[in-house]
């Protein structure tokens, strides 16, 4: 899908209009977080099962260079054929010569988010019009009604059953019915007529393992193992931190990402690729390809800190933890990665700038790595994100902030420092809005105005010290009448 997180803004007002959304959001996150709660906690330790999860991404971010180098060795051992790609472009434009290549004219996938980064399916219909039939039922609706997805496993979960039905009406000529059992059979019958047809099945990966050579694939429909065993070319599509050291670790990576993903202790089906069909099989490709994306991931290594964000095994656990993303679902993040998961991903790898109101967005609450079972440290890096901004950076695409906004910080941070300076300032403020309007600010000045176009701000009759400072002297008053009265008397014991 193209990129559009510049438009976070308006795509959040049209969104959080949505009421009936919301409430569906807040039951998506109740029900998914309740499963993968209760399906983590059945861990025989599930604190130790995190912690060792944190330790193989690590593990792999530390040994990175070495562990693609020994994948690419392994793979090729087992006639697969590695290719690097810089970018999207690049990406693109090799897949675009494998289908070329092999005569491909139909194309079933399987459903993948680094396919959604790089565009693949636009790129490949607009370049050569081949027919691409994404293999997974929401995928596969939302391809049809030309919209983003909504949920990393649920697609078109944001749908109801008569925009679906009406849908596979439209585009696959199925007959009316809201009955989901008959609609899934209908669509059953539509794909597998493409499965058996395609020339090329293209899927991305769950865990490259790089002592064998092999890639691991988790769904639950089937249709991912038709895409990679029926057609006569298998292309699989990875970004450069999806590697595991062994089949060990990567098996585990998948078992905390379906826990924490649907709350299954497995997916429903595991496949684990290692190489085209050999001499005498019946099933398989012919060719297989796997074809390993940087776009931007190269950069982001670099820094030490950032580079944690690479650890995120895309379970989408963080995004039941999100009011954010609770709130205003998947579209506003305008790209394939929505939430918290966005959040820390989209900004290294399509700029600070153009992202920058998904992670002001931000409330900073921390339920999202509080679940992280890669131990990412979303605050920290979403705190880093807003000073790289504040300050400009090349190599993440973030103009400074104006000197108005700088300027403007750097005083707030001098006053809330000193309390005289302070307690002036708010004062001074506080005249400043109470002579402007009475009770509440409804409208303010200047930058502040888009802040007060949706809220007003109550103007407090005092300010906070100055209340606590009367407090105290009507305490102290209240005691010292209290002292006198005793004495009065002639103190307690005489009473
Ligand atoms: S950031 Fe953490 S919780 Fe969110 S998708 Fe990535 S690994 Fe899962």
């Amino acid at each position: 899908m193209k990129a559009h997180p510049q438009d976070f803004i308006p795509t959040m007002q049209t969104e959080v209009a949505k009421t009936d959304q919301i409430t569906f959001m807040n039951q998506v996150g109740a029900i998914f977080g309740y499963l993968s709660s209760a399906c983590l906690a059945q861990m025989e330790d599930p604190l130790k099962a995190r912690e060792q999860s944190i330790a193989i991404r690590e593990n792999t971010l530390n040994n990175l260079p070495f562990l693609l180098e020994e994948f690419e060795r392994n793979a090729v051992q087992n006639g697969i054929e590695v290719l690097w790609a810089a970018d999207a472009a690049e990406a693109c434009s090799i897949i675009k010569d494998l289908v070329v290549k092999h005569d491909v004219h139909l194309i079933t996938k399987g459903k993948s988010m680094i396919s959604e980064e790089i565009d693949l399916n636009h790129y490949l219909q607009e370049e050569l019009g081949v027919k691409i039939f994404e293999g997974d039922l929401g995928e596969l609706i939302v391809q049809m009604r030309g919209i983003p997805p909504f949920h990393i496993v649920g697609p078109a979960i944001n749908l109801n059953v008569q925009q679906i039905a009406q849908t596979l009406v439209d585009n696959i000529g199925m007959e009316y019915t809201e009955n989901a059992g008959e609609i899934a059979g209908h669509v059953r019958n539509f794909l597998r007529q493409q499965f058996a047809g395609a020339d090329m099945g293209i899927t991305g990966v769950n865990v490259a393992i790089a002592s064998t050579g092999s890639i691991v694939l988790a769904e639950n429909e089937g249709n991912i193992r038709w895409s990679t065993s029926a057609p006569r070319v298998h292309v699989a599509i990875m970004s450069l931190e999806k590697v595991a050291a062994n089949l060990t670790d990567g098996l585990h990576i998948l078992e905390m990402q379906s826990r924490s993903c649907t709350g299954q202790g497995i997916t429903s089906y595991v496949s684990v690729l290692s190489g085209p069909r050999d001499e005498g099989e019946r099933d398989g490709p012919e060719k297989m390809y796997v074809v390993i994306l940087d776009n931007g991931r190269s950069q982001i290594y670099q820094d030490t800190f950032l580079r944690q964000a690479l650890k995120c095994i895309r379970c989408g656990r963080c995004g039941t933890a999100c009011p954010i993303y609770l709130t205003a679902g998947a579209y506003p993040y305008g790209w394939c990665y929505p939430g918290p998961m966005g959040t820390i991903l989209s900004p290294l790898l399509l700029g600070l700038d153009d992202t920058y109101h998904v992670y002001e967005a931000c409330t900073l609450c921390g339920g999202c790595e509080s679940v992280c079972p890669a131990g990412i440290k979303h605050v920290e890096l979403i705190h880093r994100y807003r000073a790289m901004k504040a300050e400009g950076d090349k190599n993440f695409k973030a103009t400074k902030n104006p000197a108005l906004e700088r300027n403007a910080f750097k005083g707030w941070a001098t006053a809330v420092k000193n309390p005289v300076l302070f307690r002036n300032s708010v004062n001074m403020i506080r005249y400043f809005l109470g002579s402007r309007q009475e009770g509440y600010a409804s409208s303010l000045p200047g930058p502040l105005k888009s802040w007060s176009d949706h809220r007003d701000l109550p103007v407090a009759e005092k300010t906070f010290h100055r209340y606590w400072a009367e407090l105290q002297n009507n305490m102290e008053s209240a005691r010292r009448e209290a002292a006198a009265q005793l004495d009065k008397k002639g103190g307690l014991d005489n009473e």
